[in-house]
């Protein structure tokens, strides 16, 4: 795979619905540079985060964007490598979520609100993070790009974008 030129596998791709496997530790300078192209991809898409199965590799890893409240708006990029839930609230809540893979799908999808995470960053640096609200969200959808997951999964409640 050329890592200067991402692009995003078929909605149809058996890559999406398949488990992701570990990264052992490897060369950082690979892994930046992965994350480094899939985050400007995800931004030219629009989206807030993208998972390595998304661009065609069954590998554990995503980057994710969010918006960081703190005097003026920035936006705070995680790379998440070998990602973890390591505990979750009881209490859900209900947001609307598409997918990258997914154009023109919409699903209602409740999950835990507050989240504890664990994972690696493309240094091999080891983070525990409490996240909640927007980002708890972002986190939780990639994690399950990791395992194959899809918003379709939870397809009680799909509808199209246009309607
Ligand atoms: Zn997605």
């Amino acid at each position: 795979m050329m890592i200067e030129n991402l692009s995003l596998v078929d909605k149809d791709s058996p890559i999406l619905t398949t488990k992701s496997s570990l990264i052992k530790q490897c060369s950082s300078l690979e892994l930046t540079e992965l994350s480094g192209a899939m985050l400007e991809l995800m931004r030219k898409l629009g989206g807030v985060g993208l998972a390595c199965p998304q661009i065609g590799l069954n590998i554990r890893m995503f980057v994710m964007s969010s918006p960081v409240h703190s005097g003026s708006v920035f936006h705070k990029d995680r790379i998440c490598i070998n990602p973890v839930l390591e505990s979750w609230n009881l209490q859900h809540e209900e947001r609307i979520e598409s997918c990258l893979s997914l154009p023109d799908t919409c699903v209602n999808i409740a999950r835990p609100e507050k989240i504890m995470v664990s994972y690696y960053d493309n240094k091999w640096n080891y983070h525990t993070e409490d996240l909640e609200g927007i980002n708890a969200r972002i986190f939780q959808h990639e994690l399950d790009h990791l395992d194959g997951i899809l918003i379709t999964r939870y397809n009680d409640n799909i509808f199209s974008r246009t309607g």
